[in-house]
């Protein structure tokens, strides 16, 4: 195991606890994606395993020792966060060799260990130049190959390319993923984007105000959410609310099966567009809906169906099924597959 942390809480002066009762096991060359809406402490929790900050209550190990007392030098963690800026007065060589000097390392081995890195963050020849000559993208891997310079056991990353572009961001995070894969580290990657944190990640730790939701892998999370916080936030969802009569939810033309819950009981319907089926309409029995309007989406058009006059669903349809994406058609509509929450 590599990074245990148990029953941690963190309160910050007059407001409530940014970390609740926190608890999870990451285990060693793991990259874990701690994901969760804004506020919701995952750079809270970040600090606390770097010992930038202290917690009130719990503990953290890694490796099995309790570090609580370490100081951030001494745990053996580098770190890149969204707004670390560079040393703007130092060369992007003595950017690097920051931590390297720290340590008194020999200047032969110094050297040495910046020209690998700068092989490895892809920038060679980019030693002497200055922060201000970089691009944002450019400066957050010259970010990356400082906090890796003294070979830490596990990277910390916090929303380090949410200031970058879309395009070069999702190349960014393509590249980080082969860094952890090559030098075989144990990461941990903060994200809101729920994109990025399932594209990433061997496992996501989803965060909501202070408390761990799930811990599971990118298809565990998204397949099998253990709350309608999850349901909801991780991918897209379609939500209906309603109320359980004789072990049915009634979604329009739809009564889905709700015979686990209580009759009378308030549930959420939750249902992904994927798993909403749209056809042309072959016989008197299909369930008919009206196309509202077709939205691209890439390989695959995100088209909301009218089922009655208040009940609307999302389906995700394939780009050459262009007979199902036309404003005011009549589609056959079936649901494949929908969870019920309290
Ligand atoms: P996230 O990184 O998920 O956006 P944070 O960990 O930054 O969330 O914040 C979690 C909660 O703790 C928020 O309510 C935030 O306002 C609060 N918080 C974070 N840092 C401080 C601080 N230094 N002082 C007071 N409150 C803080
Ligand atoms: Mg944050």
């Amino acid at each position: 195991m590599s990074i245990e942390v148990s029953h941690l809480v963190k309160r910050f002066s007059g407001g409530s606890a940014a970390l609740n009762d926190v608890s999870f096991t990451i285990q060693e060359g793991e990259m874990i994606g701690f994901l969760g809406p804004s506020g919701s402490g995952k750079t809270t929790l970040l600090r606390l395993i770097a010992g930038l900050d202290k917690q009130n209550a719990g503990e953290i190990r890694i490796r099995g020792q309790v570090i609580d007392h370490l100081s951030p030098q001494k745990r053996g963690v580098g770190f890149v966060f969204q707004n670390y800026a560079l040393f703007k007065h130092m060369s992007v060589f003595e950017n690097i060799a920051f931590g390297l000097r720290v340590q008194k390392q020999r200047p032969a081995e110094i050297k040495a260990r910046v020209h690998d890195l700068l092989d490895l963050v892809h920038l060679p020849g980019l030693e002497h130049r200055y922060p201000n000559q970089l691009s944002g993208g450019q400066a957050q891997r010259v970010a990356l190959a400082r906090a890796l310079a003294p070979k830490p056991s596990i990277l910390l990353l916090d929303e380090p390319f949410a200031a970058i572009d879309t395009k070069i961001r999702r190349e960014l995070r393509k590249w980080v993923r082969q860094v952890h894969d090559e030098i075989g580290i144990t990461s941990i990657f903060v994200t809101h984007d729920q994109e990025e944190a399932l594209e990433i990640a061997d496992r996501v730790l989803v965060m909501h105000q202070g408390r761990v939701e799930q811990l599971g892998t990118p298809q565990e999370v998204y397949d099998a959410p253990k709350s309608l916080f999850v349901a909801d936030f991780v991918g897209e969802a379609n939500q209906f609310v309603g109320v359980v009569q004789s072990g049915k939810f009634a979604l329009g033309p739809f009564a889905l099966d709700a015979s686990a819950k209580q009759d009378g009981q308030e549930v959420r319907a939750i249902i992904r567009p994927a798993d909403v089926r749209l056809t042309t309409v072959s016989s008197a029995h299909d369930v008919v809906g009206k196309v509202i309007r077709a939205s691209y989406k890439g390989n695959f058009y995100g088209v909301d169906v009218r089922l009655t006059d208040t009940v609307q669903i999302q389906a995700y349809v394939d780009r050459k099924q262009r007979d199902l994406l036309i404003p005011g058609q009549r589609v056959a509509i079936s649901i494949q597959s929908y969870r019920l929450f309290d």
